[in-house]
């Protein structure tokens, strides 16, 4: 082991930055460099464990006072719920109290890390609780050592590349910290916060479909919408007076809602707006390398690396309708063998090729720019068929 000692470089320290050499019987040589972690929800945690695993360094900043993401569960409502306000609170977590997984517990562990059952009156519970997944995720934390790694209620406000390196300012409850130097920058700060505006659109995603057989259970009629151009108007099977619809394309002041489409109007007394999340990175300085629009981060080779700035910058957890938790551990490994060098990158020319080519498929498929990134109704659906 060959630890250098810490650098100055534009007067920062870079935080020990270790070159490590591994000596295994091929003689193989990893390097191990220190790296951050933005966001201590699922995909912070597991990408974590996975950087300490090769022997990284690793800061993790979180900007809440607990660890788990969308599973802290806040019971708070934001003071401007259409989300127009700049300065209007955000509340992280979308959970409602009632919210049970939707995949079974088989599908929210790691692959070396059970979900423990808990037993409810000598039942199985198959779809937990989201106590029960906040828990595993702080178990999951204390067993692997990872709260030492995290600094809680630190938030990153702005990250920038300057020569070999990325530039992290953060502040810590509201004051700004000293700038940070790190070799590599792994972005987990989830996309499931901010809704998208403001189309009056019940939505056919999971937590629409989720709240409205809860709402089913009291309202005489709910009528879910969805833009996917294959959907037909359906009573639901599982549900005497529910009611799928194509697109909403009216909303009219009195409340009523049209969908031409099917030659619905709905008189409604409540509008659900189930329409989904936007990504945003609002720290992240790139000088318009990446973009954002309708929902496609963009260019992202395999919806990890951007091909500019890989392998130190990188996304774990964006893909959507997904099993998130295997699939951002699966990411995280991706992400910590190339920062290892145990595995290498085509290169920049071949990876925004690569990129060019998959979001070429959904426009001529006909598939919404914005479902880029939703992976089984996607553009990876396509590339199967
Ligand atoms: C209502 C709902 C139900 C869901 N149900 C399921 C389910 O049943 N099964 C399933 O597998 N998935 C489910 N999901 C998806 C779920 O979001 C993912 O499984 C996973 O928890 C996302 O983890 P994450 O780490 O990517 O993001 P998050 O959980 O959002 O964590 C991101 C973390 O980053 C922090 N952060 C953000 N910005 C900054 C910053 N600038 N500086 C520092 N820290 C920052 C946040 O505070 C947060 O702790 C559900 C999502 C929602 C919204």
């Amino acid at each position: 082991m060959n630890p250098q000692s810490n650098v100055f470089w534009y007067g920062f320290v870079i935080p020990t930055l270790l070159i490590i050499t591994f000596e295994s019987n091929d003689l193989v040589k990893a390097q191990a460099s220190t790296n951050t972690v933005i966001g201590a929800g699922v995909s912070g945690l597991v990408t974590a464990r996975e950087l300490q695993g090769e022997g990284h360094q690793v800061v993790v900043y979180e900007k809440s006072d607990q660890i788990g993401g969308i599973w802290v569960y806040d019971p708070k409502v934001e003071s401007d719920p259409l989300g127009l306000d700049p300065n209007g609170d955000v509340v992280h977590s979308s959970l409602y109290n009632s919210l049970q997984t939707n995949l079974t517990t088989q599908l929210i562990e790691f692959t070396d890390y059970p979900f423990i059952v808990s037993k409810n009156n000598g039942k199985k519970v198959c779809f937990p609780h989201h106590e029960e997944v906040l828990k595993f995720l702080n178990k999951f934390a204390i067993d692997f050592g990872l709260n030492q790694l995290i600094r809680l209620n630190s938030e990153v406000i702005n990250v920038e590349q300057k020569d070999d390196h990325w530039i992290v300012e953060s502040k810590t409850r509201g004051e700004l910290d000293s700038e940070e130097l790190f070799e590599a920058v792994v972005v987990c700060n989830g996309h499931y916060t901010i809704p998208k505006l403001i189309v009056v659109v019940i939505g056919y995603g999971p937590s629409a479909y989720d709240i409205g057989i809860e709402i089913s259970k009291a309202a005489k009629e709910v009528h879910l919408s969805s833009r996917f151009p294959q959907v037909k108007v359906t009573k639901m099977d599982n549900c005497g007076n529910m009611w799928l619809h194509k697109e909403v394309e009216y909303c009219y002041e009195n409340g009523e809602i049209a969908s031409k489409k099917d030659g619905a109007f709905v008189d409604a007394d409540i509008i659900l707006h189930c329409t989904g999340y936007k990504y945003d990175f609002p720290f992240l300085n790139t000088k318009g390398i990446i973009t954002i629009d309708d929902n496609r981060v963009d260019p992202l080779y395999k919806h990890v690396f951007p091909p500019q700035f890989a392998p130190t910058l990188s996304f774990v957890g964006i893909p959507s309708r997904t099993v998130n938790f295997r699939m951002m551990e699966l990411q995280a490994k991706w992400v910590a063998q190339f920062l290892s060098r145990q595995v290498t990158l085509p290169s920049r020319e071949k990876m925004l090729a690569d990129v060019e080519e998959y979001y070429r498929l959904p426009d001529e498929t006909g598939i919404p720019k914005h479902h880029t990134h939703t992976l089984p109704f996607g553009v990876d659906a396509v590339r199967l068929m």
